[in-house]
């Protein structure tokens, strides 16, 4: 069946009293409607009950709200839950919500696929298949949020978007989501509690420091050697390290925000003593965090994570350099939940 119904989520709260005052509703009801979609947000105008039935269906033959329905959840033994959300075309995204002791994560997808093509990543072999729009992005966060306080009775703290995807790819839609998780009229989250995560595209993140943003911003570098990085993260031939460190001086100058590194560590790929060096070299640029990532398998067996004491050794060799250095160990890899495990497997 062909829908010619516009996405509600993609109008300002302007735009829907335009269309009300242009139906003969009253202009008011335009803020509850708002209220309905962002504040307190449903997935269909039946259950947005301070308005009229009759008002209910004008909307209804009008507009459709482009959520997310979750199609299937697995619980971890370490209490993750990977969510696989259906998008109205039939196509399937993957969410996570990862619980701990002092808070409650949100990871999110941006993309259906992805067309970077990083070797070591599962969502990189899908390809691209589209963007997602603002609600869908939003309403991940929502339906995450939700499952957070019914199954754990816990809020929920932090959004990353290390799901599937490539954020900055879908720029606008992915902004204007975040925006309605920390507005006043959306989820009123503090900015500070999002990350974006991206593979490091050095015009978007100047586009991020023109535009002001306030959430974190975290940068997968996984080499600071331009031909190895290359050789697994094809993004690196058309964006090398020396225009990516000129983008996050850009961007630190403009913002004041310390970027955080994400490096991933690969059994005898960027895992030695002088990876570890070259890595601190090139952070010597600006002020920086570092996030030492444990690799998770995604069935291809070209990577491997790092042994133990690889692992041990590159990590104190950065601490010795005073960087500031956290560890990420996984969670949720018995149900493929883990950073880059997220494919989309079910059909
Ligand atoms: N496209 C964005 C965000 C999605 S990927 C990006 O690349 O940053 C989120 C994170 O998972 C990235 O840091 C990515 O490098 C990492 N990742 C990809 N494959 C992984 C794997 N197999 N194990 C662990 N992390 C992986
Ligand atoms: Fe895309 Fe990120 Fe995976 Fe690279 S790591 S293929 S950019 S999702």
């Amino acid at each position: 069946m062909l829908d010619n119904r516009q996405d509600i989520l993609t109008l300002s709260l302007d735009e829907i009293k335009v269309f009300l005052t242009k139906t003969g509703e009253k202009a008011f009801r335009a803020k509850q409607i708002y209220e309905w979609l962002w504040k307190k947000p449903v997935n269909s105008f039946e259950k947005m009950t301070n308005l009229s039935k009759d008002l209910r269906s004008l909307l209804n033959e009008n507009f459709i709200i482009q959520a997310v329905e979750v199609d299937d959840q697995q619980i971890s033994k370490d209490k993750t839950i990977k969510l696989a959300f259906r998008l109205q075309d039939g196509a399937l995204v993957e969410g996570v919500l990862i619980p701990s002791e002092d808070r409650s994560t949100a990871c999110i997808s941006s993309q259906v696929g992805c067309n970077l093509g990083c070797e070591f990543c599962a969502t990189g072999k899908l390809g691209l298949m589209r963007n997602l729009s603002i609600g869908e992005i939003f309403f991940q966060v929502v339906e995450i949020m939700n499952l957070a306080r019914e199954k754990y009775d816990l809020p929920l703290t932090n959004i990353v978007l290390m799901g599937m995807g490539e954020p900055l790819l879908n720029y606008d839609n992915v902004l204007k989501a975040m925006a309605m998780v920390s507005s006043e009229s959306g989820l009123g989250m503090s900015p500070q509690r999002i990350t974006l995560s991206t593979v490091g595209l050095p015009r978007m993140i100047k586009k991020l420091a023109d535009d002001k943003v306030r959430f974190n911003l975290a940068i997968s570098l996984h080499s600071a050697n331009d031909k190895k990085r290359s050789s697994f993260m094809p993004v690196n031939n058309r964006n090398n390290l020396g225009e990516l460190s000129e983008a996050i001086k850009y961007f630190n100058e403009k913002t004041g925000q310390r970027v955080t590194f994400e490096y991933l560590l690969m059994e005898g790929l960027n895992d030695s003593l002088n990876d570890a060096k070259e890595l601190a070299e090139y952070c010597k640029q600006f002020p920086i965090k570092i996030n030492i990532i444990e690799y998770n398998s995604t069935g291809d067996k070209r990577f491997k994570k790092s042994s133990n004491e690889a692992f041990d050794q590159f990590v104190t060799f950065l601490k010795g350099r005073n960087m500031i250095v956290n560890v990420r160990r996984s969670r949720g890899m018995d149900i493929a939940a883990a950073c880059g495990q997220l494919a989309g497997k079910k059909k």
